[in-house]
């Protein structure tokens, strides 16, 4: 668990200025959604906060540490993206366990972590299938499972559900919300589905080309919505 300050975060690709003075609070174990039209920015913060983008201006705070310059590896969060790139090649326990013989673990811890992300995704019957051998939710779950052994502190999670059918998206965004209480993490979630965010949510985040319009509880921002902006996309009458 952790919590996150972002102070006032400028990003710019060359001259193309896509995140503008984003200020924030994450709160250790809050489940937070970034919500947003496609190309409002929402990727590009989540990359930032892992350290994979560098800020072109603004601060970055874990755990009350000025993050900046910390290497990814070294920030405590793992990252589960929109297309999930499991190795094709690899069984199920092999993906989820590549990153922690990355960072050579020993045989037994490693076996454990693994199989304990299993038993809570519900993938035991599966770990010598490789990816092709699975359904669109199960390869999602992997994916999850490889974010879990790393025991991060932070999970973020950008898109995940967006290559699942309609009946796999609810499902999936059940077995997210269930994972939250289970693990008891911080998780960012980005989507630019309104429903998504209104159920997952304790804190949502309105973005809107690169600023945050509003931050607030669901039903706050449904009930008083800062503008029309945040009306229209959260979709309460005003
Ligand atoms: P979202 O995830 O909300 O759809 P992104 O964060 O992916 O939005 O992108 C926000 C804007 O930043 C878009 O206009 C996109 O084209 C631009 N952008 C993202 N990454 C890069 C990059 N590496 N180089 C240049 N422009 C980028
Ligand atoms: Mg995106």
């Amino acid at each position: 668990m952790s919590d996150i300050k972002l102070k006032n975060i400028d990003k710019a690709f060359g001259k193309t200025e896509v995140l503008h003075d984003v200020n924030m609070d994450v709160k250790d174990g809050e489940f937070v959604v970034f919500v947003g039209p496609s190309g409002c920015g929402k990727s590009t913060l989540l990359r930032v906060i892992a350290g994979l983008e560098k800020v072109t201006a603004g601060e970055i705070h874990i755990d009350n540490k000025l993050v900046n310059e910390v290497q990814p590896r070294e920030r405590g969060i793992a990252m589960v993206f929109q297309s999930y790139a499991l190795y094709p090649h690899m069984t199920v326990y092999k993906n989820m366990s590549f990153g922690l013989r990355l960072k050579k673990h020993n045989k037994q811890e490693i076996d454990q972590r693994v199989r304990h992300a299993a038993e809570t995704l519900q993938l035991t019957k599966y770990l010598n299938r490789r990816p092709a051998e699975l359904s669109g939710g199960q390869r999602q779950r992997v994916a999850i499972g490889r974010a879990i052994v790393r025991n991060p502190k932070v999970f973020l999670f950008d898109e995940p559900l967006s290559n699942l059918d309609a009946a796999l998206r609810v499902q999936t965004r059940i077995e997210i919300a269930k994972l939250h209480k289970k693990l008891d993490t911080t998780i960012i979630y980005v989507t630019h589905d309104q429903v998504e965010a209104m159920t997952l949510a304790d804190k949502i985040v309105v973005l809107h080309d690169g600023r945050v319009e509003q931050v607030g509880a669901p039903l706050e921002l449904y009930n008083t919505p800062a503008n029309l902006f945040v009306a229209g996309f959260i979709g309460s009458p005003k």
